[in-house]
């Protein structure tokens, strides 16, 4: 699952943020990369390192959190016979997505109505975040008919080792597979559709994917799919072989970059626009703080 931020389109994105490499059999931080720790790095090294060798904890971002509910209400409507997959049923669906996603973590409900404090801005109005939640769930209908769509996959989490030893793993929101065998990698976006620049992070990430199946399934994914619900764009791309391979390349390199910095404790901050959203600002030396000392390595 990808969830991204309709106002931080990219320093919040994550395949799965409960769903970190050492959640599979073999899978670590030493062996594994997925799109999102890719990004992270691309972005900010040090904010790769605190997320994947600190593991430092990041406050839930209302954003995100609106991310996940309406991924697992897109997720939970093609349980449903196709003639009941309307915008009515996918709203009727929404209270229980959120009251689960609220049992497994309690702590989300201080999100709202939350007074503001000292330069905190309040949390937002429950009711005001559902339909926030709707109104993405509504922009979906105006961009597919889930009526006539019968998806092969979903939420599937997808893995390829390199010959390196490199793992790349990464959870894929939908595939479609036609009657031809074809196959459509679709992925679900909460925030806006991307301009020049983020289009080519958000396009890596699906490169990503269909390397993975590729190397797994040994089929070139014919279309990869974005759906944007915060404004209700669609950005469709039909890789090749090529693309593929220069994205293994791409990938090879980077994962070169972070062995690298792992060796040297060369973390280099690299300030943008996207440290605004960044959990990490007040120990990142580019804004006068002081990070920790790096973890001693250990097993994972
Ligand atoms: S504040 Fe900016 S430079 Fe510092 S770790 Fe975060 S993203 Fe990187």
């Amino acid at each position: 699952m990808s969830v991204e931020s309709i106002d931080s389109p990219v320093l919040v994105a994550d395949d799965d943020p409960g769903a970190e490499p050492d959640e599979f059999a073999g899978l670590t931080r030493r062996n594994s990369l997925s799109p999102s720790r890719a990004s992270d790095f691309m972005s900010c090294p040090l904010l790769y390192r605190f997320r994947v060798i600190d593991k430092l904890p990041e406050a839930p971002s209302i954003d995100a959190v609106r991310g996940s509910v309406v991924h697992k209400v897109l997720e939970d409507l093609f349980d449903l016979p196709s003639s009941d997959r309307t915008h009515e049923r996918a709203n009727a669906l929404l209270p229980g997505a959120w009251e689960r996603l609220l049992d497994a973590e309690p702590e989300l409900a201080e999100m709202f109505g939350r007074p503001g404090a000292d330069g905190e801005p309040a949390g937002p109005d429950l009711l005001t975040w559902l339909d926030q939640c709707r109104a993405l769930l509504g922009r979906y209908f105006t961009l597919e008919d889930p009526r006539r769509l019968e998806p092969a996959e979903r939420e599937v989490h997808v893995i390829t080792q390199l010959d390196s030893g490199l793992h790349l793993h990464g959870y894929i929101d939908r595939v479609d597979v036609a009657p031809t065998g074809e196959l459509r990698i679709v992925d679900y976006k909460t925030g806006k559709s991307p301009g020049e620049y983020f289009e080519a992070k958000a396009l890596f990430q699906m490169k990503f994917y269909a390397l993975v199946v590729w190397r797994t399934r040994g089929v070139l994914p014919r279309m990869l799919q974005l759906v944007y619900l915060g404004n209700g764009e669609m950005l469709r791309y039909e890789p090749t072989e090529h693309d593929l391979l220069a994205t293994e390349r791409k990938v090879r390199a980077l994962w070169d970059a972070i062995t690298r910095a792992s060796e040297t404790g060369d973390w280099r901050p690299s300030k943008s626009v996207l440290c605004g959203w960044c959990d990490h600002k007040a120990i990142c030396p580019a804004w006068g703080g002081t990070p920790p000392p790096v973890p001693q390595r250990g097993t994972d």
